[in-house]
């Protein structure tokens, strides 16, 4: 397996920022994956493991390890069940099993990324979480050195969240995954946005439908890759929807009364109450279209922090930054960010 030298990694990431990595290898296969894991433990060297770089902000010093690209590829079925490659495109995944009539990932169309970043994150949206057609995912333990396979109750899938991004942090590379779809499933039409899509039509729509309807909504927010368009040059949603805890959400609503801007809350597991950080970014005083240098919030959708040409990842931090303590000075809730950083010290 070849390792290369001073690769920049911007071109790696959705964000286009980053400087280099010290060594990157393209992993195939799982065998090069042990071996590059095994070159750079000999060498004492920090690993990093890069899947579709769309949930990523590199420093602009680069990383001074070595980058493992995951580039493992193939899709087997066996009935409703489906072995799918780290490395395979997820939306291109999402295609396939939605044209083959399985539902249980429609509302995941048009997501940027590989298949082995989903368990990670445990990515959702429009109300459906790969949590829950997630069987097993296989994945090369560092610290044992042995290749496992992990049920869906051992992946500690929370909201957003798994052991991958938590208490195991950094010590699998997720090399399959393996997704329990349903053959013929009716399409999973929760959230406003796809009820709004819908209200009207004669007849059900079908996954088809769903997926094409979350595709054309996610473009209307900058939220779909599209080549040219620089409210996509950004890692999606850059903070996390904050849960707190009943009392924080009393205040929030009264700030919501007494100004007149109406919020939407939702209940979350452990009577916790989530908050669409947007609504409070925006009462913070950043709307859409903020700009600061060469970084700035997407035109189209608040949640998201864009490269607006040529930032360096010092000035997406600190309009970061800014938009944080604004929030928490308004609100007194510290808003988490959602992007893996690399490279940070
Ligand atoms: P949105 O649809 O404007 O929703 C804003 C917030 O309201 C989100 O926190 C969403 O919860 C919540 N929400 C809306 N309707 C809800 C309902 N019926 N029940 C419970 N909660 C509801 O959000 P957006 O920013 O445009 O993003 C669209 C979708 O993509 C959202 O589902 C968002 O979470 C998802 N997304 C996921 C990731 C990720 O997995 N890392 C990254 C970017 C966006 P939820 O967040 O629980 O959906």
């Amino acid at each position: 397996m070849k390792i290369l030298e001073n690769i920049s990694l911007a071109g790696y990431t959705t964000f286009g920022i980053g400087g280099p990595a010290r060594w990157l290898a393209d992993a195939a296969s799982e065998g090069q994956i042990a071996e590059a894991s095994d070159w750079a433990r000999e060498r004492g060297v920090p690993l990093f493991v890069l899947g579709g770089g769309s949930d990523l902000l590199v420093a602009d010093e680069g990383f001074a390890g070595l980058v493992l690209h995951v580039g493992l590829k193939g899709i087997e079925r066996d009935g409703e069940l489906f072995h799918v490659g780290a490395g395979e495109n997820w939306d291109e995944f999402v295609c396939r099993a939605v044209a083959l009539e399985c539902a249980g990932i429609e509302c995941l169309a048009g997501i940027p990324g590989t298949v082995g970043g989903t368990p990670v994150q445990n990515v959702g949206a429009y109300g459906q979480e790969v949590a829950s057609v997630i069987e097993r995912v296989r994945a090369f333990d560092l610290t044992t050195r042995e290749f496992v396979e992990l049920s869906n109750v051992e992946c500690g899938f929370k909201y957003r969240r798994s052991r991958f991004n938590s208490s195991d942090r950094g010590r699998f590379i997720v090399t399959r995954v393996d997704y329990r779809l349903r053959q013929n499933g009716v399409p999973q039409i929760a959230y406003q946005d796809l009820k709004a899509h819908f209200a009207g039509w004669a007849t059900a729509p079908t996954l088809a439908d769903v997926a094409a309807a979350v595709r054309s909504i996610r473009r209307s927010k900058g939220m779909l890759l599209v080549d040219g368009d620089p409210d996509c040059r950004s890692a999606g949603s850059f903070f996390k929807n904050p849960a707190v805890t009943e009392e924080v959400a009393e205040r929030v609503r009264e700030y919501a009364e007494s100004a007149g801007v109406p919020v939407r809350v939702f209940l979350v597991d452990d009577g916790l109450v989530k908050i669409p950080a947007a609504w409070l970014i925006e009462q913070a005083g950043f709307a859409k279209g903020y700009t600061m240098g060469a970084a700035g919030i997407s035109s189209r959708h608040t949640l998201a922090l864009i490269n607006r040409n040529g930032a360096t990842a010092k000035e997406i931090l600190a309009l970061a930054e800014k938009i944080r303590a604004a929030v928490e000075a308004r609100f007194g809730i510290r808003l988490e960010m959602e992007p893996m950083m690399v490279g940070f010290a």
